[in-house]
């Protein structure tokens, strides 16, 4: 598995030129070589074209070979502005500590090597964690990125000039055994109202469901609604506005990606704590099934929930939950959710009016009457079972006599009977594993 962790460099200024001056040579080197593309058929051939002739530019062969990759592998490019330097190590680049113990990343960019000191800041932190845990670093990409910095009041007026600072994006590598053998599962639906709604599955354990992120939802909104009022502002003039509108922007990016953070954390903790495999719905999915929701409204309403859709961050979120289950040892089963929220998780019957309205399912083959999210998910969770071979196991059996659900109750009963005739005729659909 791989990760890339970022980190600060602090060049001094007769360094940073030397790596502005790597730089430059590498746009040079990448602009010329685009037009040599047509001749050759492949990446090996176009190395032995053009490798020797460029040597007398000075770049390290590391380096050199890899803006070839690039070139070669980009299309459509006519010109080529920035590129960041990319080192591999052993062979051009390293992890190093000066003799008074400061770490330092040593590369070649070109003859010499140069050692860049690290800023002991969070990354670094965050790296120091990793290479205890037996991750090792393989290769970076060095360049330029805008930094923040606090500015004095009197040099507000004049620096319109953009600050930049020197950072490494560092790939770091670690082979993890394969996961771990499992007994449950856990359904995830991510839905907009309710951000997760989470549902164990397992034969022996209660059933357990939660709504994950409410609160994500109504940030969104609130941060809607004073955006709008800002933008009105901003379109009659005001500079303050226009601050203001790009500072929300930020602070609802870092909402949202601490929030799934966290809410990943919570799930992963959960299957490990259960040894139960996670089951998400694959995302082109997702986005077929919200584009069916959106024409059925028109006009503004349409327009109101593409944008939201837009924003929303399930991308980030089922990327983050997938490597860190992965971290954990923990299986990612990733099924299709057609249908999961058309089916009836007890009975197995799909019907597209048994959607009521917009939070309720009722069933129209035995009237069982929840929530369309927790519905969804429990669909997701079983799919997981035929997925991965398990024991087929319905939680719904303790269920039966009580079809109706209670309200905020996290745990809901404990699973004594675990027979397999009380879930009805549909069961064969999905429900048992093949074979
Ligand atoms: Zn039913």
């Amino acid at each position: 598995m791989e990760k890339t962790i970022r980190i600060t460099l602090l060049p001094s200024k007769k360094k940073e030129k030397y790596l502005k001056d790597a730089q430059k040579k590498v746009r040079e080197l990448a602009n010329i070589l685009i037009p040599y593309k047509k001749h050759v058929k492949t990446g090996m051939e176009f190395h032995h074209l053009v490798y020797k002739r460029f040597r007398y530019l000075g770049l390290h062969s590391q380096l050199q070979e890899n803006v070839q990759r690039k070139v070669y592998g980009a299309k459509k490019v006519k010109k080529f502005r920035t590129l960041p330097l990319e080192f591999n190590f052993p062979r051009s680049g390293k992890i190093a500590k000066t003799r008074k113990d400061n770490p330092v990343l040593v590369v070649s960019p070109l003859k010499k090597r140069i050692a860049f000191p690290i800023c002991r800041d969070g990354g670094w932190r965050r790296l120091k964690e990793y290479t205890i845990k037996g991750w090792e670093a393989h290769s970076c990409r060095i360049f330029q990125q805008k930094r923040k910095r606090k500015r004095k009041a009197k040099d507000r007026k004049r620096s319109s000039k953009v600050n930049y600072g020197w950072v490494a994006h560092l790939n770091i590598r670690k082979e993890l055994p394969p996961p771990q053998e499992v007994e449950g599962t856990i359904g995830v639906d991510v839905g907009r109202k309710v951000f997760a709604a989470v549902t164990l599955n397992h034969p022996s354990f209660p059933l357990l469901e939660r709504y994950m992120g409410k609160d994500i939802a109504w940030k969104q909104h609130q941060l809607a609604k004073r955006r709008r009022k800002l933008q009105s502002y901003r379109d009659k003039g005001s500079k303050k506005a226009r601050r203001a509108l790009k500072k929300l922007r930020m602070k609802e990016r870092k909402y949202n990606k601490t929030r799934c953070e966290q809410i990943a954390h919570e799930i992963v903790d959960w299957a490990v704590t259960t040894r139960s495999a996670i089951v998400i719905e694959n995302i082109e999915g997702i986005r077929s099934k919200w584009k069916k929701e959106k024409t059925k409204r028109r006009g503004k309403q349409s327009k109101n929930l593409l944008r939201e859709l837009n924003n929303w961050p399930y991308g980030f979120f089922l990327s983050f939950l997938t490597s860190l289950a992965y971290q954990h040892h923990i299986p990612v089963v990733k099924v299709d959710p057609h249908y999961t929220s058309q089916t009836c998780s007890r009975c197995g019957h799909t019907s597209k009016s048994s959607r009521v309205s917009r939070g309720l399912y009722r069933c129209v083959a035995c009237g069982i009457e929840l929530n369309s999210d927790r519905n969804a998910s429990r669909n997701i969770g079983l799919k997981g079972f035929s997925f991965l071979a398990l024991p087929f196991f319905s939680s719904w059996s303790s269920f039966y006599p009580f079809p109706r659900e209670k309200k905020n109750n996290f745990l809901v009963s404990v699973v004594e009977e675990r027979s397999t005739s009380s879930s009805g005729s549909m069961s064969g659909k999905f429900f048992l594993p093949p074979g």
